[in-house]
């Protein structure tokens, strides 16, 4: 990304270090920062797992040198695992419900992977399933699966959490994220709470997502257009730890996009919806730190724009709410 001043051997050398920015539509007293994932080089926050846990899979021996690495994903995980599985010499095999934007389809097929469609209706857990079998066909096939593999969230522990810290000496008073895997939360989580046990922790889903049952709360299944974030079935999400996180809030679709449009218009960033339910979650935790609703170690909150809109584009994303959604 931008603080880069020295040649570099590899794309690979420009994941990380992302800024993080300022969201102005939060009280004063409580700023508000993201952290803007789509400098990485495949424009999501997903180019971090697809690096650490290709590395480290090939440093420990499951992964063989020049071996396969097929993985079901909705999409920003192929492209982070093609860009990495690419300059690493291992062939990549994705499996997508078909409802995913085509654009991410395009992209991992054009960093030289191979991808295959599952129907909609399967949902995650048929792309899962799919994966599992493909693996066992192919010698020398692995399946990082990024909803149950401890690396997801070690490489936000690692990478995107110290970032955070270091862009703020230390004094983050809370963190609010989306949970798709919830690899992100989780590695900020666990960091978070090291740093200052009191540190407010908020998982940000959309409504219509079964995350909250987690944590005893009512959730009712239903569709939802956000992409990338939330669960029908809290049972895949194995990586998820409702211990590590005080509170569950759902964002409907018409907020998160309404709040995208915004953050493109008055702030100049072009995200998705993802980051539109983020910040809607942030900024409300910052108006709770601010009257003093959540007892918070420090008077700021951090959250995680996790990919860019040009993503979208083809889905409507800054039409109307009926052009998006419909
Ligand atoms: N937003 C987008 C656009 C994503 O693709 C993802 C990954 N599914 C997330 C948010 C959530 O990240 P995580 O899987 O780490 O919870």
């Amino acid at each position: 990304m931008t603080t880069h001043r020295e040649p570099l051997e590899s794309v690979l050398d420009t994941i990380g270090e992302t800024p993080l920015v300022r969201v102005h539509a939060a009280p004063e007293s409580v700023p508000v920062y993201a952290k803007l994932e789509s400098f990485n080089p495949g424009a999501s926050i997903k180019d971090r797992i697809g690096k650490y846990m290709l590395e480290r899979m090939l440093e420990s021996g499951t992964l063989a040198a020049g071996g396969t690495v097929i993985e079901p994903t909705a999409g920003n995980t192929g492209i982070g695992i093609a860009v990495a599985a690419g300059q690493l010499e291992i062939d990549a095999v994705f499996v997508v419900p078909e409802r995913f934007s085509v654009e991410k389809q395009t992209l991992m097929r054009a960093l030289g992977a191979e991808v295959i469609n599952t129907p909609t209706e399967d949902g995650m857990g048929g792309a899962i399933d799919r994966a599992h079998e493909l693996a066992a066909e192919l010698d020398g096939a692995v399946v990082p699966q990024q909803f149950s593999n401890p690396l997801n969230v070690e490489a936000h522990y690692e990478t995107t959490a110290p970032e955070i810290y270091d862009a703020l000496d230390g004094e983050v008073g809370a963190v609010v994220a989306g949970c798709g895997t919830a690899g992100t939360l989780m590695g900020l989580a666990k960091y978070a709470r090291e740093h200052h046990p009191d540190t407010h922790i908020t998982a940000v889903e959309p409504e219509g997502s079964l995350y909250a049952q987690t944590k005893g709360g009512h959730a009712e299944e239903a569709d939802y257009k956000t992409e990338g974030i939330g669960t029908h079935n809290p049972a895949t999400n194995e990586l998820f730890d409702p211990e590590l996180v005080d509170e569950i809030v759902q964002i409907p679709d018409r907020e998160s996009h309404a709040e995208l449009k915004r953050l493109a218009r008055e702030e100049g960033h072009l995200v998705a919806s993802s980051a539109g339910a983020a910040s809607v979650a942030a900024r409300s935790v910052a108006e709770r730190i601010a009257s003093g609703d959540i007892d918070a170690p420090y008077d700021s909150v951090v959250t995680i724009f996790p990919d860019s809109s040009e993503r979208y584009l083809s889905k409507g994303i800054y039409g109307s709410f009926e052009e998006w959604s419909g």
